[in-house]
């Protein structure tokens, strides 16, 4: 099965988590106006989230790569009718991106991209190859191009598009500050970080994104991950041995 339910974590904390942590974690969500409901999809295990408020929802990163897991995306947003609103990209990588082609033919709704990402959204047919992927469809290119940071308002829910380079050039996350979380993307990983191997990635500059921008955030933020389980940022700094031992950049 390629996709877990919703908030698995709260069952089966991961080992960086005590008890108290995952209550505390545990808390914040029932105290969210929004919905984030978290799907795993593709071959990368990419993380996909339906953010709602009842009534409107966004998708981002439609990673939805076959049958089963589109239909298990329709699915949901059916069940708890939804309507779509929009799309929203923290990344222009194959495995974030997998599904648009999917979901614009499905509904045809606005598309948002960091126009400085461009280039990694434009190369994901070259990376699909690559890895091997067959089946990829490059999407056409999003419609909403952002400019750098700006808000973001669809129905009860607020993003502020935070610019987060370093995993590819142009990566930005979402922050809802109402709710206190953050769609964080390839950023910050429990207990580790993005990869910045790849075309566009650069150690130094994902650092400074972590250290800067993300540690900026207030500690009891919900840090929704593009791959594994859900964090805050008092967790990770407190824990994140793959940060703090400085083995970015
Ligand atoms: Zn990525």
């Amino acid at each position: 099965m390629l996709y877990a339910p919703t908030r698995a974590f709260l069952i089966d904390p991961q080992p960086s988590f005590n008890k108290w942590e995952s209550l505390f974690l545990d808390q914040i969500l029932a105290s969210m106006k929004t919905v984030v409901e978290k799907m795993t999809f593709n071959p990368f295990q990419e993380n996909t989230f339906v953010v709602h408020d009842g009534s409107s929802c966004v998708i981002i990163d439609p990673g939805c790569f076959n049958g089963s897991e589109e239909e298990y995306l329709v699915n949901y947003i059916e069940t708890n009718g939804l309507t779509p609103v929009a799309v929203l990209l923290t990344h222009g990588h194959l495995d974030h991106i997998a599904g648009l082609d999917f979901v614009n033919r499905k509904y045809g709704i606005d598309v948002y991209l960091n126009e400085t990402d461009l280039p990694t959204f434009t190369a994901s047919h070259i990376a699909a190859n690559l890895y091997g992927l067959r089946g990829f469809i490059q999407p056409e290119v999003p419609n909403k191009l952002m400019k750098g940071n700006e808000e973001l308002v669809f129905g009860e829910m607020k993003f502020k598009v935070i610019d987060a380079p370093g995993h590819c050039i142009g990566h930005v996350v979402f922050y809802n500050e109402e709710d206190r979380y953050v769609i964080n993307g390839d950023v910050i990983m429990q207990g580790s970080h993005g990869r910045t191997d790849l075309p566009g990635g650069d150690g130094a500059t994902l650092r400074k994104t972590i250290f800067e921008t993300m540690f900026a955030l207030p500690d009891d933020t919900v840090v929704y991950c593009g791959h594994g389980p859900e964090t805050t940022i008092g967790v990770e700094k407190q824990t994140n041995m793959a940060v703090t031992m400085r083995s970015l950049g």
